[in-house]
């Protein structure tokens, strides 16, 4: 929920080379809006969430069943006090096979105020509760950290305080944050725009790409889901403390908002739960393109015929070859036995026919990995 309403930002942005996965509308697809109602109705039903209750204590422990009944097994519980009062975020952390020390953060709180919030902000924890449920098997380049902040009625003490003790100490590398915050629409209205949340504020380096990174999420809202986008400013919900600490942040918010927020009406029924369920499916979409999901199985049928790399053994002068990928855009990586990157190459248009000098590592066996729209080619390749 937020206090107080500002007037609209214009800005533009520079367009994105952005195409349309057919691998991430399939995810967006298998989106149960049955399972989406029935965390809703849970959620509803373990009544006011404020910090220091046994209610808030209950709707956590369900969220952290939920993602244990996934098959999820990296669960923290992050303790800290909100106003002398014991408070805990649930951060769950999914590995990415790529760039496993690179986060991409989806979060949404789960604390409320004065009322069940159903919406506010039980629509955004049930969106993350079904993303996990459906990623849970699928490879992401990208880490994955789904964290339900507590306290953020308070002040965004959840948040705050994560962002103080976990992600400035660690100097964790973060890719983008992803807030989602109040997105069940009104019931008996038109529910057909969502509002794309970009960093307009100070400090302002990364204030650009922030921009890239909401209209990349526009892009897929609109790829993935059947609602129009908008886009204001991000304020008021847990990307704050992100954006402050120089983090790119982007955010999902209701267009028709809610006048039940924090009250005892912020309830299932004064909610629109087919938009809520188009939101998940666009959300679903984003946060795979956030994280770069991989599609094993076109990607094995892909895999054979689309790449070939020689010589190998190679001094470090290698050819790439490749048919299928003519004209994209190709990250080429060598990654070495510890999994991490030793040599990267960034190749706007590739061409049939690519040649690398890779100098300066050490002779040995590497992986070279060929990523190009949501895909991945992996080849072992041997350093003299
Ligand atoms: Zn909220």
């Amino acid at each position: 929920m937020k206090l107080t309403l500002l007037p609209l930002l214009f800005f533009a942005f520079g367009s994105i080379a952005q195409t349309y996965n057919p691998f991430y509308a399939s995810l967006a697809d298998d989106c149960n809006q049955d399972t989406i109602n029935q965390n809703l109705n849970l959620f509803e039903g373990f009544g006011v969430k404020e910090i220091g209750t046994t209610e808030i204590d209950n709707t956590y422990n369900w969220l952290y069943n939920s993602y244990v009944s996934y098959g999820y097994t990296d669960l923290q519980e992050d303790q800290f006090f909100a106003t002398g009062i014991g408070a805990k975020n649930l951060i769950v952390t999914k590995t990415g096979t790529v760039y496993p020390n690179t986060y991409v953060i989806i979060d949404a709180h789960y604390d409320t105020s004065n009322g069940p919030g159903a919406n506010d902000n039980g629509s955004g924890t049930v969106i993350l509760l079904e993303l996990a449920r459906l990623l849970k098997d699928v490879q992401t380049e990208y880490s994955i950290k789904f964290i339900h902040f507590s306290a953020e009625e308070n002040g965004l003490l959840g948040s705050i305080n994560y962002v103080n003790d976990d992600v400035v100490s660690t100097n964790m590398d973060i890719k983008v944050v992803f807030n989602i915050d109040q997105v069940g629409g009104i019931a008996g209205m038109t529910n057909d725009i969502i509002v794309c949340e970009s960093d307009q504020s100070p400090p302002t380096a990364n204030n650009a790409a922030s921009d890239i990174a909401t209209t990349e999420l526009a892009n897929c809202i609109e790829f993935y889901s059947t609602l129009s986008t908008e886009f204001y400013f991000a304020y008021g919900s847990d990307y704050v403390p992100f954006m402050n600490n120089g983090e790119i942040v982007t955010g999902l918010y209701e267009k028709n908002e809610t006048p039940y927020a924090h009250t005892s009406n912020d309830l299932i029924v004064n909610m629109d739960l087919d938009y809520l369920y188009q939101v998940t499916k666009g959300a679903m979409g984003s946060l795979a393109h956030f994280a770069v999901a991989l599609d094993d199985v076109s990607l094995s049928e892909f895999d054979k015929s689309a790449l070939s790399i020689y010589p190998t053994p190679s001094d470090g002068n290698l050819t790439i070859e490749t048919q299928q990928l003519i004209g994209q855009k190709a990250i080429i990586s060598v990654i070495d036995v510890s999994g991490k990157i030793v040599w990267n190459q960034t190749i706007q248009s590739i061409a049939a026919k690519e040649h690398l000098q890779i100098n300066d590592l050490t002779a040995g066996s590497y992986l070279m990995t060929v990523e190009s729209e949501g895909r991945i080619l992996r080849r072992k390749i041997i350093l003299q």
